[in-house]
């Protein structure tokens, strides 16, 4: 029935035609942008783009497409590639080592949420009848040298096209790389098969580190003093970017449960990484953006742990799928849909399972200080619709799908509005209930992981190269309350605190050390210049508070 049988030369050929034709459109869109723009270029030029790429894919895949490996090889390849291809094109996703890191590191649920016909319809067509028909194409059988005598022709009559190209246009495609160094990222499947093989090398055949300790020295300045114990609640959103706050000024009411409650907006604060499996672990980390690591920080005490070197109790309540290992040695506890909790429904819980959950814990915990994690599900697209029930569909007309390209941007920023919305409710009954406590004084912390492109410049999602990000995916929302006796009791001047969130640059860097003030911890590992709250306590008062054993942490200069 099909044609007559092909030989390995051919059956490369036809696999390399098509990553060029059909799987690089992506790429092939990028290209046409900017040739537009370019000046003095041939026509020649243009016209070898798709010789040479097709003569570099096919060398690279002559590599594997031989005897029995060439089917399997062609189907997963068709399979993976044609869904990055789609994620590209529409996203706008790069693949980089920490974009499969988040691809490792996502649970179902999230992944799920992706899942939409068109998605399904483009993987049917350009990944799965494409797999199907290169794994029942016909093979001639060949001698083993035949085969390799004729795969050596080939190579080498593709080096030579490579090298033609090269000779005659090597100025063009230089300066085309230069001035473009994104376009290597676009490559399908080089680019994605790269980062794949840095991303197992560097975490699963590095060898293995000890657990390294630190800030077992830390204790709370003050435990001795007869005074209310501290519960400081830290609020971990997710995909919150800095611009949509209406407390930072957005011109739509998304702060409408909590703007008048006294809260403190951190205007400039920029996030560590563009997407959660680096921004988490590297907010808890005492690693600095510049020099973090996530190998190391791993294998390092976080902030967490310093905490609870120092005697405070920590809990850490999950509702957005994992903390990326950052809660490992606390007593955690995660919501599952399945569990039949209120607000959990099919994939996924809205964010209000955590105000029973906190209560549950207050309830249950001794009077001791203590400090508590609410990691939001709050903003996790594409399905922004789910994260907010009926009645918090605030700005309509909303996007009801995942897909979301399929949306108009303003349906996609009304979804994402309505997400805030529904978070700033939660964090306003969160802080309803830190207000209530009479056996604690309470203060909470709110900061989101990375932002969200929101199609600016076409971009969606998260997750792009931090060198290569927009503000949207890098500028985050950081809010700060007080009880008036917790602010209070430890002497923070307000005009300070208000005059540091107005003009201070910031950034997740500073949420280790302003944490560890916060809850008045003494160590040699903080640094009091990185603590954005160090300034404003006054030092008349803590000095007071203090007159026992040992010096105040945060007025100690010296100790970093
Ligand atoms: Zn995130």
């Amino acid at each position: 029935m099909l044609a007559k049988p092909l030989g390995m030369s051919r059956f490369t050929l036809l696999l390399a035609a098509y990553f060029v034709l059909v799987i690089n459109i992506p790429l092939a869109a990028r290209l046409v942008t900017i040739l537009q723009h370019t000046e003095g270029l041939s026509l020649g030029m243009v016209l070898s783009l798709p010789l040479f790429f097709g003569s570099v894919f096919y060398l690279l895949f002559s590599v594997w497409t031989f005897r029995y490996l060439a089917r399997p090889f062609a189907v997963v390849l068709l399979l993976a590639s044609s869904l990055v291809s789609y994620a590209m094109y529409y996203y706008g996703t790069v693949f980089d080592m920490d974009m499969i890191r988040n691809l490792v590191e996502t649970n179902p649920g999230e992944a799920r949420a992706y899942l939409n016909v068109n998605l399904a319809l483009w993987w049917l067509f350009t990944g799965v009848v494409p797999a199907i028909i290169f794994a029942v194409l016909p093979l001639r059988s060949q001698s083993l040298t035949r085969e390799l005598g004729s795969k050596l022709f080939s190579m080498t009559l593709a080096v030579v096209v490579v090298l033609g190209i090269a000779a005659l246009y090597y100025k063009d495609y230089a300066s085309l790389g230069r001035n473009n160094h994104e376009l290597n990222k676009l490559i399908i499947p080089t680019h994605y098969l790269y980062s794949a093989g840095k991303f197992v090398s560097r975490t699963y055949l590095a060898p293995p580190r000890a657990h390294q300790a630190l800030g077992e020295d830390a204790l709370v300045a003050d435990r001795e003093h007869t005074r209310k114990k501290r519960l400081t609640v830290l609020v971990l959103g997710e995909t919150a970017r800095a611009r949509n706050f209406e407390l930072n000024g957005y011109p739509r009411p998304t702060n409408a449960f909590t703007r008048d409650l006294g809260l403190v907006s951190f205007r400039r604060v920029s996030s560590c990484g563009t997407a959660t499996a680096v921004s988490v672990p590297c907010l808890f980390s005492r690693l600095d953006r510049s020099d973090y690591d996530p190998a190391l920080a791993k294998t390092q005490d976080n902030l967490l742990d310093v905490m609870q070197h120092a005697g405070i109790q920590v809990r850490w309540l999950e509702n957005d799928g994992g903390c990326k290992g950052v809660c490992t040695r606390v007593p955690t506890k995660a919501f599952e849909p399945h569990q039949g909790e209120p607000f959990c429904e099919g994939e996924y819980c809205q964010d209000e399972v955590l105000l029973g959950g906190l209560e549950a814990q207050l309830a249950a915990l001794e009077q001791e200080d203590t400090l508590i994690v609410l990691h939001l599900a709050g903003s996790h697209g594409p399905t922004y619709n789910q994260r907010y029930p009926e009645a918090f569909r605030r700005f309509t007309p909303d996007c009801p799908r995942s897909d979301i390209q399929n949306c108009s941007d303003l349906q996609i920023v009304n979804s994402y509005d309505n997400t805030l919305y529904y978070d700033d409710y939660v964090m306003s009954r969160v802080i309803a209930q830190l207000a209530e406590q009479t056996q604690w004084q309470t203060s909470l912390l709110y900061v989101s992981d990375h932002g969200e492109s929101l199609g600016e410049n076409g971009m969606y999602l998260h997750g792009m190269p931090y060198a290569l990000a927009p503000d949207e995916q890098t500028q985050v929302p950081m809010l700060l309350w007080m009880s008036a006796e917790f602010s209070s009791t430890q002497g923070y001047d307000g005009g300070c605190v208000a005059q540091v969130a107005a003009q201070a640059n910031l950034s997740h860097d500073n949420v280790f050390d302003t944490m560890l003030g916060l809850m008045r911890v003494q160590t040699g590992i903080y640094r009091p210049q990185q603590d954005m709250l160090n300034p404003c306590r006054q030092a008349a008062l803590v000095a007071q508070a203090d007159r026992s054993p040992g010096a105040s942490p945060a007025l100690d200069g010296n100790r970093s």
